[in-house]
């Protein structure tokens, strides 16, 4: 059985999935093997999905349990099960260095442009003894650096057993330890002190902060709080908390009713705001969501025009960060060794997150992958960083 895990968040994202699962029909189909497409796109669009791609065995969304069954079916879960047809060829995977563990799911926030909480429902935490089972498994697999996922992590909290301070003071004590620990998604509102004190005793000085737009007008239309002197207020506390830290954001551009001058605010405010990096979404209507039917659309062409800008301005500013490194020592997590000393290795350090920021080249090293290595920062590339190794560590 082949299976497509799908994302149905934006429209991007849904013909990427659909894209996915036409590729993978013929695969399966070449080989005798049935198809499964599962995930998001899938729990929100079933019955159109299903009508439209007749060639898909089974549609199942976020309860897997469907899924499970019919892989016991075919005679089994993992690698080298029995189908009803050839067995396929799996691909070998190096051993993971990244492991992503979820603490929460859904969203209570309901922001007017996201279906996320119209796919996911509200938010839900998952308990203390499920994360720290997923991070075991994670470290087990030879994962070095754990990274927390959730669309609301800084609201995370057991009631009877503690919140993200003792999560996080528990993850750093499992055996064997992760090196690092990161959280993403922490909602500005989110962030207190007692929230950056947990983040500076356990965890990378990394903040992953969805800021979304800098005009007070704007957020208030989107369903958020806040506007870009209270974004920068809760910059600087975080700078007082965690010295160095990379800032990472995501913003939206050209959300309905947004006019020169708020586009103007945004621009402002990341030219102020000193970012390691952030992501740029062009607003994309979603069906069902406020914003779709909000008056004051902003002319396709204009909604790209503006995102475009918006990433040119915020790549000027953030190459500054990864140059300002220059001469700092350095850990870095290799993600691709080097057999000789004289070799590219290639790995990130801890201002770096995996999948969405950039990477750093060692050099002066033989090193494997999944080893740390004690490093000197000697220059940049726009978001890369480039070191001189010195001491590795097992
Ligand atoms: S906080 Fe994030 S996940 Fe929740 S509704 Fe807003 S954008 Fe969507």
């Amino acid at each position: 059985m082949v299976v497509v895990n799908t994302c149905g968040f934006i429209d991007a994202a849904k013909e990427e999935s659909i894209a996915a699962i036409l590729e993978a029909v013929d695969f399966a189909h070449e080989r005798g093997a049935r198809i499964a497409a599962v995930g998001c796109l899938v729990e929100r669009y079933r019955e159109e999905l299903a009508a439209e791609l007749p060639e898909v065995d089974l549609w199942c969304g976020l309860d897997t349990a469907p899924l499970l069954a019919a892989l016991r079916e075919s005679g089994g879960e993992g690698e080298g099960a029995k189908g009803h047809g050839a067995a396929l060829p799996v691909p070998r995977r190096p051993r993971p260095v990244t492991g992503y563990v979820k603490i929460s799911d859904g969203c209570d926030r309901r922001c007017a442009y996201c279906a996320i909480p119209l796919i996911k429902g509200d938010y839900e935490t998952v308990v203390a003894t499920e994360v720290l089972r997923s991070a075991r498994a994670a470290l087990a697999a030879g994962a070095k650096e754990l990274v927390l996922v959730g669309q609301d992590t800084s609201r995370w909290a057991q009631p009877g057993w503690g919140g993200l301070e003792r999560l996080l003071a528990e993850l750093k004590a499992l055996e064997p330890a992760p090196i690092w620990l990161r959280l993403l998604y922490l909602q500005p509102d989110g962030i207190d002190e007692a929230l950056l004190e947990a983040l500076s005793r356990h965890a990378v000085p990394y903040v992953d902060v969805p800021l979304q737009h800098a005009s007070g007008a704007v957020l208030e239309r989107m369903g958020r709080r806040g506007d870009g002197s209270r974004h920068l207020d809760l910059l600087a506390r975080v700078r007082a908390a965690l010295p160095d830290v990379a800032v990472r954001s995501t913003f939206v551009a050209g959300f309905p009713g947004e006019t020169d001058e708020e586009f103007d605010e945004l621009l402002a405010f990341v030219r102020e705001a000193g970012l390691a990096a952030a992501g740029v979404f062009p607003f994309d209507a979603q069906a069902g969501t406020p914003a779709a039917t909000l008056p004051g659309q902003v002319p396709t062409a204009l909604v790209f025009e503006r995102a475009a800008q918006l990433g040119e301005a915020i790549d000027g500013v953030a190459v500054r960060f990864w140059q300002a490194l220059a001469g700092r020592p350095l850990e870095v997590l290799i993600e691709r060794g080097a057999a000789r000393p004289e070799g590219v290795a290639v790995g990130r350090c801890a201002l770096q997150a995996p999948d969405i920021d950039g990477r750093t080249f060692v050099r002066g090293v033989k090193v494997r992958r999944g080893q740390v290595v004690h490093a000197v920062a000697s220059g940049s590339v726009g978001y890369d960083v480039e070191a001189e190794a010195g001491r590795r560590e097992p």
